[in-house]
């Protein structure tokens, strides 16, 4: 896109935005209207001094209608930022493991209603105000409509004050009656929202789904729904809270798969930090606020028959099923591979070799396989290999996981897997070895391990035809410096199943050199503040693993030297370990920020190794623990969090 193009588009794009939002009368689909947005995000990412101002990006949602009485915001209804497949989403969690510097973060995970956002203004109880969304900033006063929707109580349970907000929309069963008027329901709800007459919008039969309120004294998202659901408010249903990335990612299935289900559109599944404050430490942006996302539904779903099943060893070994399909067109691309997970995503699904199925494409990554779309009679069913597909060596099933794995260090994929992994620009960032490239050194024989990339010669390089006098040249000058590395990158190197770059660095700040690296014990890895079990496992197995071991010291023979900068804080709290217990007067985040601002190291257990214990009120069994241990021979100083403020002034 030139910049003349991109000007046209801005105005057009404007223009179907007007359509939309003020008018509810769209004459494009929401997924035309969103592919021109990302045109038009791409080109000002690129281009950032010639961005129009005018740009639909640069605005949060639409300007009120003018004919409405307006309303202004006192906080912002603010949009949030969409993701559309695991890997947007994993960011989307990295991003937040860093910003709160923890390792695993409670999101929450609720179904994103496809209507219109309201707040909804209680006083002493009472309805007051009630105001659509707008541009996020200025709504629209739309009281006397909302109080047409039979769910909503007008009084609450109880005369607090309180701002809510909520999706308006109409239940499917509802919009049958009045669909020859409205293309979908979305716009049937804003259309009847927004009306001039009352008895017209009640006549609509608008519902409401509350998803946020804003009051003091409540600890969680999930907390704060029961509490609107207490006062007799209409919630967000199927709102759950997990931790664990992978459970997450299922959670938000789980609200895929009701979708068919409901008597209302969603269009996506929320998720967001479930402690606020959590929300508060992150923190917004002119846009969207930091600690939430909306993952959105991709929106084409096609048929197609599932020819075959392949079955591929990634990096750590682990054996993934890949769906082999009849090609079929989905969003303007011919597909012919999706994925299937795992065995036990297979079983979920039910589907056999010679099934229609149904597939659908997140974002660019390859389709995944949603469900079964009709049974063909032949018994056929998917049979999972015993032997590695790639290099024949038996597979075996850890303990707790539900995934195969080929254990075989010299098997052929894994180890171009590993070497890709390797040089990536996140952990030893050397630069000119793309896959064809590691492909071609392992054909030849030069490379079989990663070691063997640091005895690479030039001339070696040279007889290849890909290289040239120079080329091969930059490439041996990449390798060596990769030599000296910090030691957090060279740990995410090693591609330790489950060791992503957030453990990398909590890794390399506990054990500082790569000897002690080496030397970690289970017990201590456990006790590692961010460190989880599944971690310690899977540390426990490469660690006792020979070829692991003997791989590590070969380069470190070769001449690699990670190196460990320290971050030395000499505070009150310099080289101690802490652990808070209960709940304090302030965010827990703040005050273990303000705890490794003085030099102290959190730990995420009470041992006999521990120097402070910060209790809270209502604190957990560590306070028990601590006292017992001190009975012993421990000396753990148990202190309050007033104490530990006294200390730190
Ligand atoms: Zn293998």
């Amino acid at each position: 896109m030139n910049h003349k193009e991109y000007e046209a588009l801005v105005k057009q794009v404007n223009q179907y935005a007007l359509e939309y939002y003020q008018f509810d009368t769209p004459t494009i689909t929401d997924k035309q209207y969103n592919d021109y947005y990302q045109q038009l995000k791409a080109f000002e990412t690129k281009n950032p001094l010639l961005i129009n101002p005018e740009s639909p990006t640069q605005k949060v949602g639409n300007e009120p209608r003018k004919d409405l009485t307006q309303f202004n915001h006192k906080i912002p209804l603010k949009s949030l930022a969409n993701i559309y497949n695991y890997e947007e989403f994993m960011t989307f969690y990295e991003r937040m493991q860093k910003q709160l510097d923890l390792s695993e973060i409670e999101l929450s995970i609720e179904p994103k209603m496809d209507g219109l956002a309201v707040a909804l203004h209680y006083e002493k109880g009472q309805l007051k105000v009630a105001a659509t969304r707008g541009n996020g900033v200025t709504g629209e006063i739309v009281t006397e409509n909302i109080k047409t929707i039979q769910s909503l109580p007008q009084q609450l349970k109880e005369p607090i004050t309180i701002e809510v907000r909520g999706e308006v929309m109409i239940r499917h069963s509802t919009f049958q009656k009045i669909s020859h008027l409205f293309v979908n329901p979305r716009n049937a709800a804003a259309g009847s929202l927004r009306q001039l007459n009352p008895e017209i919008t009640a006549q609509r039969e608008l519902d409401i789904m509350i998803y946020a309120g804003i009051y003091p004294g409540i600890k969680t998202h999930t907390a704060m729904i029961r509490f609107l659901a207490k006062q007799g408010l209409p919630v967000c249903p199927d709102i759950t809270a997990c931790t664990v990335p992978q459970d997450i990612w299922r959670a938000i299935d789980v609200i895929e798969g009701k979708r068919a289900i409901y008597d209302f559109d969603i269009d996506g599944a929320v998720i967001k930090a479930n402690q606020l404050a959590a929300q508060a430490a992150m923190g917004e942006t002119a846009k969207a606020p930091r600690w939430a996302a909306a993952y959105k539904f991709a929106e084409e779903e096609v048929v197609t028959r599932l020819d075959d099943v392949e079955f591929q060893v990634g990096r750590t070994g682990v054996i993934t099923p890949v769906a082999q399909l009849k090609a079929v067109n989905v969003s303007g691309a011919m597909l012919s591979k999706a994925s299937l997970h795992n065995k036990d995503e297979i079983e979920r699904l039910g589907i056999e070799i010679g099934d229609d199925i149904v597939i659908k494409r997140a974002g660019e990554v390859i389709p995944k396989v949603v469900r079964l779309a009709k049974k063909n009679n032949k018994q056929n069913p998917i049979l999972f290999p015993t032997q590695c597909p790639c290099c024949e060596s038996s597979l075996i099933q850890l303990e707790s996981e539900v995934a195969l794995r080929c254990t075989n260090t010299q098997c052929h994929d894994q180890v171009i897997e590993k070497i890709k992994h390797y040089v990536s620009r996140n952990a030893m960032n050397i630069d000119g070895l793309g896959e064809s490239i590691i492909e071609q050194l392992l054909m030849e024989k030069l490379v079989n391990n990663i070691p063997d990339l640091y005895t690479l010669t030039k001339d070696q390089l040279i007889r290849l035809d890909r290289f040239a006098e120079k080329s091969a040249d930059k490439l041996i000058t990449a390798i060596h410096a990769s030599k000296t590395c910090d030691l957090e990158k060279f740990i995410f190197a090693l591609g330790i199943h489950h060791i992503g770059q957030v453990t990398a660095s909590i890794l390399a700040e506990t054990y500082q050199t790569i000897d002690a690296f080496l030397a970690a014990d289970y017990d201590d890895l456990c006790n590692i503040y961010g460190i989880g079990k599944t971690v310690a496992e899977s540390m426990k197995v490469e660690l006792s693993n020979p070829t692991f071991i003997n791989q590590v010291i070969q380069l470190i023979n070769l001449g690699v030297r990670p190196s460990y900068k320290t971050k030395t804080i000499t505070g009150e709290l310099s080289g101690k370990t802490c652990l808070i217990t209960g709940t304090l007067a302030e965010s827990r985040y703040k005050v273990e920020a303000r705890i490794k601002e003085n030099g102290g190291r959190l730990v995420s257990s009470v041992s006999k190794q521990l120097n402070y214990l910060i209790v809270g009120d209502n604190p957990g069994s560590k306070l028990e623990k601590a006292k017992n241990l001190n009975k012993k021979d421990a000396e753990i100083q148990i202190i309050t969090y007033d104490e530990l403020n006294n200390k730190l002034a």
